[in-house]
């Protein structure tokens, strides 16, 4: 027995345009799409269910192929920043929170629209009695105020590899914190199975009413105990129809295959070794070959010296593991690329590039040799267009999220959020992916390179779900695969700009089954 979907326009996302009107489902597979009379007869008897979507739109369900789902889901709870443009009054919210002498969090502060640089006595004239943490939007620069760099055990003197302490003029610490700085903090934050399952349901959820139902995730390392952190997986997915695949951070990998927890579950398993090259734009530490144009004295940081980051993709090929590696900067790109190029991954299977942000044509050209998969972030151009003028000046700035030529290179190319860097809103990524535009509608960057809606979205949909070798059964609509996609008020294809950005998710379904419905009071 099984349902028959009716009057839709359902997009197979096999090949361009193609779509049917019918699709009759049982036990959480299509068995037949086609013309509403011919699934009629053809399962006569068999047809428990009709659903009329009334002429709406629908496509496979998304995967956010790059995503932090439980420092999403813990953003969820905490104070959001993004929009801040008040210091002050953002502190004095921040005063309110109850939880006697735990650390007061709030994520995504962005001090282009402070204004300014916050610092740890900012801070301290508000709040001085219990430890703050301010995490910038990139999350690979925070501040904390003094209390909490005493809880960190950070002094004068402390050297921190892979990262920076802010000082100021007279050379004290200011209390901001830069990329490896904030491993301290990841520790001191932790996690636990419990706090972790509930900010896993609270992803899980939010990501059902965007339409996403499987993610590319990244946690082992900073909630806790990377076994515990796996055991809220199992808890989770249990009861819920959501899949996600683990990258697994280089400091986590040797406990976790001495422990022999890498083994596949039914509703997520394990990729590639998970590293960082070099670090964000926005603190200036993503690494150049030339100097930031709006500070011609820096041109990024290592994350690891070049013979460790060499050892660390030597350590990934011991396991048998592929290299998962955070990339902004062309000058992390080339390191890299190089080590790719020296240790090839195993046959048929590919490395990741994470975010592959600044690629020159000569870098281009080596991607196309390497069997890879680029995660892009095409929210980030959007985002942050006037940040990326000002690091990297008029003329570089094309070389920014080629997602046109990334694709050109024959790299699978894999739509994500960096969530909670960016909003898990796939509008978003689809508005940026196909007019390189910021969200004000500013002009276009590097034109050329804009992806069609068709690459836009088969970026959200089977591309992520070839890279984990689920596209078998996932990732298109056609017939013998899952019945897991999204419906939409109106059809992507027929949208142009910011009308993308209004298009209304009506339901999310999984295998058949419903896991969000819009409130149908509101339409
Ligand atoms: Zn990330």
């Amino acid at each position: 027995m099984g349902t028959l979907w009716v009057n839709g326009k359902i997009y197979t996302m096999n090949k361009e345009h193609e779509h049917a009107r019918a699709m009759y489902v049982e036990h959480g597979r299509i068995l037949k799409m086609g013309e509403e009379g011919h699934l009629r007869r053809t399962y006569a008897g068999r047809i428990k269910q009709i659903v009329n979507l009334e002429g709406k739109s629908v496509y496979p369900a998304f995967t956010d192929s790059h995503i932090h789902l439980i420092g999403y889901g813990e953003a969820l709870d905490r104070i959001d920043a993004t929009e801040t443009t008040d210091l002050q009054a953002l502190l004095e919210s921040m005063k309110q929170k109850d939880g006697n002498d735990d650390w007061i969090v709030a994520e995504g502060f962005n001090d282009r629209l402070l204004g300014e640089m916050p610092t740890r006595e900012m801070i301290d004239a508000v709040i001085p009695d219990r430890p703050v943490v301010l995490k910038r939007v990139c999350r690979h620069v925070a501040v904390v105020n003094s209390k909490g760099l005493e809880r960190l055990g950070l002094i004068h003197h402390t050297v921190i590899e892979g990262g920076k302490l802010g000082r100021d003029a007279d050379g004290k610490l200011n209390g901001v914190l830069y990329d490896a700085a904030l491993d301290l903090l990841h520790k001191e934050l932790g996690g636990n199975r419990e706090k972790n399952v509930a900010s896993l349901h609270r992803a899980i959820d939010s990501l059902f009413a965007h339409g996403i139902v499987n993610a590319h995730t990244e946690d082992l390392f900073y909630h806790g105990d990377p076994l515990e952190t796996i055991q809220a997986y199992e808890d989770v997915l249990a009861d819920l129809p959501f899949h996600a695949h683990l990258l697994v951070h280089e400091q986590v990998v040797d406990t976790l295959i001495r422990h022999d927890a890498l083994a596949k579950r039914p509703r997520f398993d394990f990729g590639a070794m998970k590293l960082f090259v070099d670090g964000s734009f926005g603190g200036r530490t993503a690494l150049l070959s030339e100097p930031y144009t709006d500070d011609p004295a820096q041109r990024g940081i290592e994350v690891h010296r070049p013979d460790h980051l060499e050892a660390l993709v030597k350590k990934a090929r011991s396991y048998g593991m592929n290299v998962a590696a955070h990339v902004i900067g062309d000058a992390a790109a080339e390191q890299f690329i190089t080590l790719l190029e020296k240790y090839p991954a195993k046959r048929g299977t590919r490395d990741r590039i994470i975010h592959a942000s600044l690629l020159n044509d000569a870098l281009l050209k080596r991607i196309q040799a390497l069997p890879v998969l680029i995660d892009a972030q095409p929210i980030f151009l959007s985002d942050d267009m006037n940040l990326l003028f000002d690091r990297l000046g008029n003329e570089r700035v094309d070389d920014a999220y080629r997602f046109k030529s990334m694709l050109d290179t024959g790299a699978l190319v894999l739509g994500g959020s960096d969530a909670p860097i960016s909003t898990v809103d796939v509008r978003k990524g689809l508005y940026a992916a196909v007019t390189r535009q910021s969200f004000e509608e500013s002009g276009a960057l590097n034109p050329p390179e804009r992806l069609s809606m068709y690459e836009a979205l088969r970026s959200f949909t089977y591309a992520p779900r070839v890279a984990t070798g689920t596209h078998g059964r996932d990732g298109l609509l056609i017939q013998s695969y899952n019945a897991t996609f999204t419906v939409w008020e109106e059809d992507f294809f027929d949208l142009r700009g910011r009308d993308i950005l209004d298009n209304r998710l009506v339901m999310t379904v999984v295998e058949g089954t419903p896991v969000y419905e819009a409130n149908v009071v509101n339409a």
